[in-house]
């Protein structure tokens, strides 16, 4: 009789930082990949917090790595875990390897193991625990000791990495890892296998920093029998001269990104081409990345970090956001920098959005220019602004304004016909009119093209922003 062929367990991969710091930008791209290969593959993506380092964990990394997470979108489908809460469970996986014979009680002090080790060292051994072979007493047990996880050391170890190939380890290359520390503490290997193993995790998909511990957790899953998941060791990200990246690349953490003026849609796309490709596609939506996504697309070189590249998929992200979303962003931006906001600005920056939004490469340069927007009225012309205004140039702008102040649709387009047959009626070139335009407008700021600038600001403001400039010329 043949048995049905047991289904293909659900993908479920999971992020595990741990929280003793920002969410730094290699994290997020671990956890980004974590999260692409989930939905991939219709899968679940879980969080899991590593705080069982009691003195390094804190609630401020904690909120700051969830916070990352929450600006990138990257959402679990459950529940974060947190380790520490689990060290009962892992207590209990220890004595299950100790009582199968697969672990072992030591009760070196540790200067004993401090001295043994370089006494191994320097006979060229891997250094081994005389309680690896020893049965203690009953007096023993009740003494201080650790639980140490029992190598086998005819064989090797072979990880097959979805991304590194197949890796094989020499037993003496691996020692006898403690995995209770004296106190009870589950120590970190430990608290990984047993912690993937009961979340279900099917892949794990982190930083090539970890690949030594594949081998570790590999023998700890045989030794209890549980299935290993697939691993995937992703190289490294490097900054952009090749170098492990680092402080002096520039920014580490996500918040900063989001302070520079990334959008969120852009770290994720650009975070996806870091150290993987799927053919020459660049610039990819969410649902592509989701479609596409897939470990035999993951390089086994570093990544670089490359900030021209992330300021060129930013624009394109801009360029296709929503308006009202980014003047409302701009308006952060503006409030950051201190400026005093009136209860109009979020508007006015959305009528000026769609004449800006594409030649900026981050919000803050939204900002930069829209910033003629929002200056109340009467605005000050600087200097070379007013000598632009002087004599029969602005004669030449009182004629275009009060030609503006008949034009009743205020369209950029229709503005920008208007504005060359006004040049042509003149017979002038524009060279002679738009400086002094822009400077009776603006004050002299950056901005766009005249019609743009004329569009965002929108007719009443234009036209006495005119008004008061020939005033002041007068
Ligand atoms: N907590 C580890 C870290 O932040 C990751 C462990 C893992 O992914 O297995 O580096």
């Amino acid at each position: 009789m043949t048995s049905p062929a047991s289904p293909k367990p659900e993908v479920v991969t999971r992020f595990a930082p741990s929280p003793t710091g920002y969410l730094h930008i290699g994290g997020a791209r671990t956890a980004l990949f974590n999260y692409l290969y989930a939905k991939r593959y219709n899968g679940k993506f879980l969080v899991r917090v590593e705080d069982t380092d009691r003195e390094r964990s804190t609630d401020e990394a904690v909120k700051a790595i969830f916070d990352g997470l929450s600006w990138l979108e990257l959402f679990a489908d459950e529940e974060p875990v947190f380790q520490f809460s689990r060290a009962e469970r892992h207590r209990e996986v220890a004595n299950q390897l100790l009582e199968t014979g697969h672990a072992y009680r030591d009760f070196l002090s540790a200067e004993e193991t401090g001295a043994l080790r370089d006494a191994a060292k320097a006979a060229g051994r891997t250094f081994e625990s005389p309680w690896r072979d020893r049965e203690p007493t009953v007096d023993d047990l009740s003494k201080p000791h650790t639980v140490r996880f029992r190598r086998p050391v005819d064989t090797g170890v072979v990880v097959d990495d979805a991304v590194q190939g197949s890796v094989r380890w020499e037993s003496s290359s691996l020692d006898d890892l403690v995995i209770l520390r004296s106190d009870g503490a589950p120590t970190y290997n430990l608290a990984v296998v047993v912690d993937d193993h009961d979340m279900g995790v099917t892949h794990v998909i982190r930083g090539d920093d970890h690949l030594n511990n594949a081998a570790r957790q590999s023998l700890i899953y045989d030794a209890l029998g549980w299935t290993r998941p697939t691993f995937a060791h992703i190289p490294l990200i490097h900054g952009p001269d090749g170098a492990k990246l680092s402080k002096r690349h520039g920014a580490q953490a996500v918040h900063e990104y989001a302070e520079m003026g990334y959008l969120p849609e852009a770290m994720r796309n650009y975070l996806a081409r870091l150290g993987w490709a799927h053919g020459d596609d660049e610039l990819f939506s969410d649902a592509q990345a989701q479609a596409w996504f897939d470990l035999s697309g993951v390089g086994k070189a570093p990544a670089r970090l490359d900030f021209d590249k992330l300021a060129h998929v930013n624009s394109h992200w801009i360029r296709l956001a929503e308006d009202d979303r980014l003047a409302k962003l701009t308006l952060d931006v503006h409030l950051a920098r201190g400026h005093e906001l009136g209860p109009n600005d979020e508007a006015l920056l959305l009528r000026a959005m769609p004449f800006v939004k594409d030649r900026a490469k981050t919000t803050l340069e939204l900002a930069d220019q829209t910033a003629f927007v929002l200056k109340p009225r009467p605005i000050a012309i600087d200097e070379k602004g007013l000598g632009l205004l002087a004599g029969e140039s602005g004669e030449r702008i009182g004629r275009l304004r009060d030609r503006l102040a008949l034009f009743a649709s205020w369209d950029v387009f229709a503005l920008e016909a208007e504005l060359k047959v006004f040049a042509e009626d003149e017979g002038v070139g524009f060279g002679k009119i738009g400086p002094a335009t822009r400077a009776a407008l603006t004050g002299g700021a950056v901005s766009p093209d005249i019609a743009k600038t004329l569009a965002a600001l929108g007719r009443e403001i234009a036209l006495g922003r005119l008004d008061d400039a020939l005033q002041q010329t007068k």
